[in-house]
């Protein structure tokens, strides 16, 4: 068996490694640079919460996967089960929280419910003014920046060749399989594995399979370097997102959300919209207010792919034999990034997998 997959992102990068585990021949073919999608402008939140409940196996089986990354990698990643607190500050949010802790229990996520006094003395200077809070001690976070680079190379160290700088490739069906033209050569394979992230659908298309989905860019920061005093990542439960914070070991706090994602022209790049600044700062004060005398040092966004139902594309293809899609992460992708690729590199190799991911087809758009 030969495998193409296309996009070095965290998805095509792990796919890409995990396949080649397995000893599967695995081609990967980036256009531009490896890990430089929306993977390289991820916070890099490692969270269960608040997630979609059928995501929950997928979302257990990649956070197995995090705890090994560093053997299975080679190098440290950053991830650190730091555990993930968020913080509710009004009786609307409390009751969100609860009815997300009793619908995760049966799916085997069960998250620690805190009043004010226990956040106060687990984490001092941590949401003063909230009620209550939600805390998963076996959540945490990793180095955006580090971890597709490192997929790739894990990957290229079990047999994958990997192909940066390819430019779009030109896809072309045969009877045998797939043919795909690069910048970096003409490679042929009996299977074609769909990792381009936001630009996703522009491949599907060519295959009669069409997918709503928006890019847009969720709007990050970053503070100057400060001692280093919060360990958990942190949030708010809040219907529009809410803010959120970590401390990196260097001292930086990176933060986003509080404003919703901008919306980013086709072609363009995304960009950070200073005119939501004000209110991302109230809402992050909120979280620790220890922040309101430092310094930003700069903002980001980055280009990620929103399905209207909010949920990725994963699994085969539809329309055509040999086709596969794991595309369209909707801004929570960071987390399931290695159980993505360790489930499609098994769906592949035996054409079925143990982690149910059917509610997340591509064929839920064919009608
Ligand atoms: C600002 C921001 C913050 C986020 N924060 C979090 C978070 O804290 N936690 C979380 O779980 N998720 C988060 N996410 C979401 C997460 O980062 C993404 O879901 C995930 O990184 C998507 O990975 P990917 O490999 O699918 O896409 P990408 O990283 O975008 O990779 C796709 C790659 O495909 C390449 N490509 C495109 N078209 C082609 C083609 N035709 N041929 C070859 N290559 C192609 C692109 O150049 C790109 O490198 C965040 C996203 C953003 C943007």
């Amino acid at each position: 068996m030969q495998v193409i997959v296309l996009g070095g992102g965290l998805m095509g990068t792990s796919t890409a490694f995990f396949l080649a585990r397995r000893g599967v021949k695995v081609r990967l073919i980036e256009r531009g640079y490896i890990g430089t999608g929306a993977t390289v402008a991820s916070f890099g939140n490692i969270r269960r919460t608040g997630r979609n409940l059928n995501q929950l196996p997928l979302a257990a089986r990649s956070l197995a996967l995090w705890n090994q990354s560093q053997e299975l990698l080679g190098r440290d990643v950053e991830f650190r089960a730091t555990g993930h607190l968020r913080l509710i500050f009004d009786a609307e949010a409390r009751s969100d929280m609860q009815t997300f802790a009793e619908a995760a229990r049966p799916w085997g996520f069960d998250i620690d419910q805190l009043e004010p006094a226990e956040i106060q003395r687990r984490f001092p200077g941590l949401g003063p003014s909230a009620i209550a809070a939600s805390f998963s001690p076996r959540d945490g976070s990793a180095n955006p920046r580090l971890v597709s680079p490192a997929f790739a190379d894990a990957a290229a160290h079990h047999g994958a060749e990997i192909f940066s700088q390819a430019g779009v490739p030109e896809i072309r069906k045969t009877e045998a399989g797939f043919d795909v033209t690069t910048a970096q050569g003409r490679f042929s394979a009996d299977i074609l594995v769909n990792c381009a992230g936001g630009w996703g659908p522009a491949i599907a298309e060519q295959f009669d399979e069409p997918v709503p989905l928006a890019i847009r860019g969720p709007q990050m920061g970053v503070t100057e370097p400060l001692p280093h005093r919060i360990l958990p990542v942190v949030g708010m439960w809040a219907r529009d997102g809410g803010a959120y914070l970590r401390q990196v070991e260097r001292g930086n706090v990176v933060f986003g959300g509080g404003v919703p994602q901008v919306d980013v022209p086709e072609g363009g790049f995304a960009h950070y919209d200073p005119a939501g600044l004000t209110r991302q700062l109230t809402k992050l004060v909120r979280l620790c207010p220890a922040l309101a005398d430092t310094t930003i040092i700069r903002h980001w966004s980055g280009t990620e792919g929103y399905v209207s139902d909010k949920l990725p594309i994963m699994g085969a293809s539809g329309t055509t034999a040999g086709l596969f899609h794991a595309f369209g992460f909707c801004g929570h992708g960071f987390q399931l990034g290695p159980g993505v690729g360790d489930t499609m590199a098994e769906l592949i190799a035996t054409g079925a997998s143990e982690t149910p991911i059917d509610y997340m087809s591509i064929t839920r758009f064919s009608a």
